[in-house]
């Protein structure tokens, strides 16, 4: 069951749905128009950034190349110098002793060159500037080979050495004789931790290096890359990208997991790759700190224009909205002198007051035309169309109310009761509109008599009694009041007549019809005529007003059981209160 809380407080008028409201709407609309500016704020940062991881790659690739170009020269140095013992090998035997001092004192103060060796036809280290390695087997290595097969210089894989563990490469050059044919082998190894140092001078402070072969092992990384050298990294997106290319760029996490942006290139004669990369954080933090400075800004904005529009839109609309309702509602109480197009407005809202008021004036004379029937109705109700006297409501009505004001005053109130003498043989002797007529003039006689004594018309003083009633009862005397009571029975109030003064008008009344001389083939004296019963009352506190049409309407019979055409006074016994 419903309580009585869940019921609509109207049951009359229905709710109407609410949807979103005005200023949620304007809202909207602002986040609608911001919209664009942030698409252009977040393309042009999205411009920004990949403008910045562009220069980024360029500048890395710029310094790959440098690095390369670095590389190549120490490797062209390299070849001179293995041209330069080629040549001067002829000059002593490869198995002296002087050989090895000899490689040894050109090899010390080169950084670069960690030995130098001499390799006969079968493959073995006859001469090197480090004696550990006169004797070994390098038949099968590809420095060796590739020279043997006709290669004048050759550049191997990096190799990271066994022993010592420092990146390695190793050249190779054929000595030829006078005819052209290989008579041996020289071999030098070069120290990539040096090139690593002359990478870092390449490299700026933010930047980062690494250096692979073409196997994917790592051959120098800086920084944090002491445990990495060595280490194949085949399958590292990374590497697998960097091999696949001669030199290009790529943002890739690197090996130590840090995101980079990294440019690479092919390192000459070899199938290593030099790379340099810039962490991607660092590169971006700018346009990062940019980026949400600008969001920053945007919502700052938006958060301004929302306030903005809540409180700018409560003045400027919701206001506007409400005292347009209000105008409304006073119009719909009826407030006439409501002018909304008296009030200055936003001109969308002129149309809606103009209207308003023009709503207003039609609600104003509907109104106006309601009254005017209603008085019309209120009149239609209150007098006899026949007569155009009060009827008998209305007689009621005012015989309740001069009863109180008797009452109030202590002075007494009489009821003359008035029948036309047979009135039934006038209707069959001379028609029913003769009789109207008849009826017409009788009224015409009691209307002249009351008005007489009366200020204005009998209709409008019983339509105005209440409420100046008693305002006025004291000071003037009340009108006499005619009435239509019913058929050819016609009643009169008389306020504050005694039984001698009320004796006296019924006898001016039927006198008054008497002298009009109305021909009346059916009653006895051959003229309209009569007869009026007399009710008085003093003391009305003790009875109720209905009780003196009664004294009077049986005075009335007795008028006509004497014979008609006269005036009968109120009966001794009929009523106990009565004079
Ligand atoms: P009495 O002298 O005893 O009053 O006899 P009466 O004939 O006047 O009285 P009765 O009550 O017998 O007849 C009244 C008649 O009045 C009957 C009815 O036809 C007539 N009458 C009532 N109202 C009207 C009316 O509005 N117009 C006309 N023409 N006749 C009416
Ligand atoms: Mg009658
Ligand atoms: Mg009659």
């Amino acid at each position: 069951m419903l309580s009585a809380s869940h019921q609509p407080p109207n049951p009359g008028i229905v709710a109407p749905k609410r949807t979103l409201s005005v200023r949620v709407r304007l809202m909207v609309l602002a986040v609608i128009a911001v919209v664009p500016l942030l698409a252009e704020r977040i393309y042009s940062e999205e411009l920004d950034r990949s403008e910045r991881i562009e220069a980024a790659q360029q500048q890395a690739l710029v310094v790959a190349r440098q690095g390369a170009a670095a590389q190549n020269e120490v490797i062209v140095s390299a070849r001179a110098l293995l041209q330069t013992i080629a040549s001067a090998r002829t000059t002593f035997d490869a198995s002296n002793e002087k050989c090895n001092l000899f490689l040894a004192t050109i090899a010390k103060p080169i950084p670069w060159i960690k030995t130098l060796s001499v390799v006969d036809l079968q493959g073995k280290i006859v001469c090197s500037s480090f004696p550990g390695a006169i004797g070994l087997d390098i038949s099968k290595r590809a420095h060796f080979t590739a020279v043997i097969d006709g290669t004048d210089f050759f550049v191997s894989d990096y190799i990271v050495g066994a022993r010592i563990k420092s990146p390695a490469i190793t050249t190779s050059l054929a000595q030829r004789d006078v005819n052209g044919a290989t008579t041996a082998v020289v071999l030098g190894l070069l120290d990539l931790n040096w090139f690593e140092h002359v990478a870092k001078t390449v490299v700026p402070p933010t930047g980062s290096m690494l250096m692979i072969d073409g196997a994917g092992t790592v051959l120098a990384q800086y920084p944090n890359g002491d445990d990495l050298v060595g280490r194949e990294f085949k399958d590292h997106p990374l590497i697998q990208a960097m091999l696949a290319q001669p030199e290009g760029f790529i943002v890739e996490p690197a090996l130590d997991g840090v995101r980079r942006i990294f440019g690479y290139v092919k390192l000459p004669g070899t199938q290593a790759r030099f790379a340099v990369g810039f962490d991607e954080k660092t590169v971006l933090t700018r346009v990062n700190r940019e980026m949400w400075a600008a969001f920053a800004e945007l919502g700052a904005i938006v958060a301004f224009a929302l306030l903005g529009i809540w409180f700018g839109g409560e003045r400027l609309l919701v206001r506007p909205i409400l005292a347009l309702a209000q105008t409304a509602a006073r119009i719909g109480r009826g407030e006439s002198e409501t002018h909304a197009t008296a009030l200055p407005w936003a001109a969308e809202f002129v149309p809606l007051a103009v209207a308003m008021d023009d709503m207003a004036g039609q609600l104003n004379a509907r109104a106006q035309e309601l009254h005017d029937a209603n008085d019309q109705l209120r009149e239609l109700a209150q007098i006899d169309a026949l007569t155009g006297l009060p009827n008998r409501r209305t007689f009621n009505e005012r015989l309740g109310a001069e009863w109180k004001l008797a009452a109030k005053l202590g002075q007494p109130i009489a009821v003359l009761m008035i029948d036309v003498d047979f009135f039934k043989k006038f209707n069959d002797h001379y028609g029913h509109v003769q009789g109207d007529t008849c009826l017409r003039k009788v009224s015409g006689v009691l209307m002249a008599a009351t008005r007489a004594r009366s200020e204005p018309a009998a209709a409008t003083v019983a339509a105005e009694l209440p409420p100046s009633f008693h305002r006025i009862a004291g000071r003037v005397r009340r009108s006499d009041f005619a009435a239509r009571y019913g058929g050819e029975e016609f009643a009169v109030l008389l306020q504050g007549a005694d039984y001698a003064a009320a004796m006296r008008v019924a006898e001016r009344l039927r006198q008054g019809v008497e002298n009009m001389l109305m021909a009346h083939a059916g009653a006895p004296w051959g003229f309209v005529s009569v007869s009026i019963g007399v009710g008085i009352v003093s003391r009305t506190e003790q009875s109720d007003s209905q009780a003196l049409v009664e004294v009077a309407d049986a005075a009335l019979y007795e008028a006509k059981r004497h014979g008609r055409n006269r005036v009968v006074g109120p009966a001794a016994v009929a009523l106990s209160e009565a004079v």
